[in-house]
């Protein structure tokens, strides 16, 4: 259940190296850009065989990017944002892979990855100063700056139920979709789980099954968009005006310019077509919002019954990841599609032939996981990063994640980590994230080496500080309601702290708290010079 298939057979490698970027998605590419013109050594690390990270692993039917696409690119490569064009509004999951591939191979940044290799260990050596990384390719690295381009969402989640080991059908994970697709025409589908990845796939899996049944343990809020063919004039003034889009995107809340194309066919920036989502935030807001989705389901689901069942009841509009959604509601009116609802009796099992549940079984010959991952620390927690005083993250993260602007965690320095946990990251465009935290990064990175600086390291204090303040800004939103459970409070992993992972502050006002803190002098940051 893989989407990395090549046995990738290579000598195992021992290095030293200045820096080693893991992953190879948005973040990693462009890391590895900008370190290389520092004309440091580097190396990037990729468990998958290609680049594109997220646009490499999930090629489940239906994924697609949900903000507009012009928006949902690189800004610093001004020819090729001249040059390119994205086939659709919001492009499907082959297009921005295809996009990924031409940035890595147009500036030559494949040359710099071990493909199909993870890591597996990084631990850091203090008396060195460095990190000794490896993988499981029996790799070992000696590096002074690690930079976790691990991503947000790139570690699946599988809920730990009985039996999983002894279904005898193709178990799938949209999150891991085999590399050469899955062919679903004529058979019997199991989707479990209604989040994005659910929402996304589910009428299209329809369309291709001979019959399918949805799993939903709870229902979700999602808002129909259309995926149009890229409206020619609103590229041209997209390329007219890229200069002023991404200064847009930058100092706006959530990494979005608002480029639209008015009803009038006159093309138009920064207006009203970014929604703050935490005006939710408001009670009879968010009422109207409930009332109005639920009207919405009722009139497109046929059967009343359905409907009641995909309108979430408990938990307020917009505390979720508000998902994108193309004939979704739709679907139950096919005579193929049939909707348990676990509320009504959960699931037990997992047999050789399906899902056992305490309303029946349900024998199916292909069953996906649509359960998404272990959100933000999960690629982290995951990776036996051991720091001072052999201290692990997964262990200093027990209770939630802590670290300084997002970007490092106090006790394990130089350890540099990308739209983590603290940061804006998921509740923004991220590519507007991403090239925030790389530029900074590169920054403190460049700062370092022309100054003799052996280490950077957080203060906890500082760390403290910002923790209260990430929490003090998601206080009082529909996001961190009691009634809320949600990936980005980890509630959907068993076990996991539950806080607010990611930054409500904005894409703009946690620029300007990174820019703070490196241009006075490092404050909150602890620096050691070579010398000591
Ligand atoms: P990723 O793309 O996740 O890349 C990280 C890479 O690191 C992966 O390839 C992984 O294999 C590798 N890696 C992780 N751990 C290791 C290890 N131990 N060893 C070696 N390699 C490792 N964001 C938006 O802004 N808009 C959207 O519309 C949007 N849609 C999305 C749809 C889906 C289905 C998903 C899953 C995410 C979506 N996102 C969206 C978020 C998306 O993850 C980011 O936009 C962006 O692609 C993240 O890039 P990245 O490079 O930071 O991380």
């Amino acid at each position: 259940m893989s989407a990395t298939t090549t046995a990738n057979v290579r000598d195992a490698d021992f290095l030293e190296l200045d820096a080693l970027v893991v992953g190879a998605g948005i973040a990693g590419l462009y890391s590895t850009y900008r370190l290389r013109a520092l004309g440091l050594n580097i190396l990037g690390v990729e468990a998958g065989d290609g680049v594109g990270g997220t646009w490499f692993w999930n090629r489940y039917p239906g994924c697609r990017c949900d903000v507009p696409t012009i928006e949902y690119s690189y800004s610093w490569d001004p020819e090729l944002q001249q040059e390119w064009s994205f086939p659709e509004s919001m492009s499907a999951q082959p297009d921005i892979e295809v996009y990924v591939n031409h940035v890595a191979d147009r500036h030559d940044l494949r040359k710099h990855y071990r493909f199909g290799t993870r890591v597996t260990s990084a631990a850091y050596d203090e008396a060195a100063g460095k990190w000794t990384v490896r993988t499981d390719h029996g790799d070992e690295y000696r590096v002074k700056w690690c930079v976790m381009a691990t991503g947000a969402l790139s570690a699946p989640n599988f809920p730990a139920i009985p039996g999983l080991e002894s279904y005898t059908g193709q178990l799938l994970h949209t999150g891991l979709w085999p590399q050469d697709g899955a062919d679903l025409t004529g058979k019997r589908v199991g989707v479990i789980g209604t989040g994005s990845s659910g929402i996304q796939s589910i009428p299209q899996i329809a369309k291709q099954a001979a019959s399918l049944t949805v799993f939903q343990r709870t229902p979700n809020y999602a808002m129909p968009v259309q995926a149009t063919p890229t409206n020619p004039a609103l590229e041209e003034f997209a390329k007219a005006n890229y200069l002023e889009l991404r200064k847009l995107q930058r100092s706006s809340k959530v990494g979005i310019s608002g480029i639209a194309m008015g009803e009038d066919g006159v093309p138009s920036i920064g207006g009203g077509a970014v929604v703050d989502l935490t005006l939710f935030a408001d009670a009879a807001v968010n009422q109207a919002a409930r009332e109005n989705f639920a009207e919405n389901v009722r009139s497109r689901v046929n059967d009343p019954a359905i409907a009641e069942k995909l309108i979430p009841k408990d938990y307020p509009f917009g505390c979720k990841r508000l998902i994108a959604e193309i004939d979704y509601f739709e679907t139950y009116n096919r005579p193929n599609v049939r909707l348990v609802d676990l509320r009504e009796g959960a699931i037990t099992a997992i047999t050789p032939t399906g899902v056992r549940t305490e309303q029946g079984d349900f024998d199916v010959d292909v069953l996906v996981f649509a359960t998404g991952f272990d959100a933000m620390t999960g690629p982290l927690t995951r990776m036996n990063i051991t720091g001072r005083d052999g201290v692990t993250l997964a262990q200093k993260w027990s209770d939630g994640p802590q670290a300084y602007l997002g970007l490092i965690s106090a006790g394990f320095p130089n350890l540099f980590l990308l739209t983590g946990p603290g940061s804006p990251s998921v509740l923004s465009n991220m590519v507007v994230s991403i090239e925030q935290h790389v530029e900074m990064v590169t920054e403190m990175i460049d700062y370092m080496h022309t100054n003799d600086v052996a280490s950077i390291d957080a203060a906890p204090e500082a760390e403290e500080q910002w923790l209260d303040h990430v929490d003090e800004v998601a206080r009082g939103t529909q996001y961190t309601d009691p009634t809320c459970n949600s990936w980005y409070l980890g509630s959907n992993i068993a076990g996991k702290a539950r806080r607010m992972m990611p930054y409500l502050g904005g894409v703009n006002r946690y620029a300007e708290a990174c820019q703070d803190a490196v241009s006075s002098d490092y404050q909150g940051f602890v620096l050691e010079r070579a010398s000591g």
